[in-house]
């Protein structure tokens, strides 16, 4: 069973409003990554306010390890999952602090395990006070607190990880890093990224081309560039 499926979706901003997102036809598996590409308004965005609730469909289901999300609570769907946003900011304090935004009773040991897991390890070690060291987004890399980001979403533990434009505004050294985490990740769970360009998501498993709202094409790197 996919751990999320979406069958025959669409989405509308509005009643009488032109469709967002018709017709879309998606199963994510419960490892791996998937990764939906298109130009700005294809309706990437608003696939995954479907996907974590914000938004309702107004045609076709969403179904959570094959039960519809009717059966489930608004925050049994989003306890399931967790979204990473494009550009989230640090919030003032220690790197501890936010990390425990996410979730207050995590152990030490889960946090050290999530910085390992996002390669902020020696990040951690340069920190005057470690993890209590205070941050500063000044001092922050955008790679950095992307992965900040990242390690908070993995302490949710969550069977679904939602990224947006994981490595958009990236340099390549820490794009790789970002990337290398995906990787990781996703051998042991369901990754789903956003992204404008196929270029950065060459390693996904599964591509879905998204355009006006629709699935164009879906498959592998190698495969979409054959059809193009
Ligand atoms: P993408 O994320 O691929 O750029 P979106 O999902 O944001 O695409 O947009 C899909 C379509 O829905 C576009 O036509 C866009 O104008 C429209 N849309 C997105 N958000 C809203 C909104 N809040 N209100 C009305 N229309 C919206
Ligand atoms: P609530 O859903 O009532 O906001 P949660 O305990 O689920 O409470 O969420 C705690 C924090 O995590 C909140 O700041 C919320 O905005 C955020 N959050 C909730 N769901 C998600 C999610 N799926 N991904 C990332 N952050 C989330």
């Amino acid at each position: 069973v996919p751990v999320l499926e979406l069958r025959g979706v669409s989405a509308a901003y509005g009643p009488g409003a032109a469709h967002a997102v018709t017709g879309v036809r998606l199963a994510v598996p419960r490892r791996g990554h998937t990764a939906i590409v298109g130009p700005s308004g294809a309706g990437k965005t608003t696939l995954f306010s479907l996907v974590l609730r914000f938004l309702e469909p107004v045609d076709g289901e969403l179904l959570l390890n094959g039960r519809p999300y009717r059966d489930y609570s608004h925050c049994e769907v989003r306890a399931r999952l967790a979204y990473v946003e494009q550009d989230t900011p640090v919030v003032p304090g220690t790197l501890r602090e936010n990390l425990l935004l996410a979730r207050p009773d995590a152990s030490e040991e889960e946090l050290r395990r999530v910085l390992r897991d996002v390669r902020l390890t020696e990040k951690v070690d340069s920190l005057d006070g470690g993890l209590d060291g205070q941050l500063s987004s000044a001092h922050m890399s955008g790679g950095e607190r992307q992965r900040i980001a990242l390690a908070r979403a993995l302490l949710r533990t969550p069977e679904v990880l939602l990224l947006d434009e994981a490595t958009a505004q990236l340099d390549g050294l820490t794009e790789a890093a970002v990337q290398d985490c995906i990787r990781s990740r996703a051998a042991t769970g369901a990754v789903v990224t956003v992204a404008h360009r196929l270029s950065t998501v060459v390693d996904a498993d599964l591509i879905v081309v998204m355009e006006a709202g629709r699935i164009r094409a879906r498959g592998t790197h190698g495969e979409l560039l054959e059809t193009d």
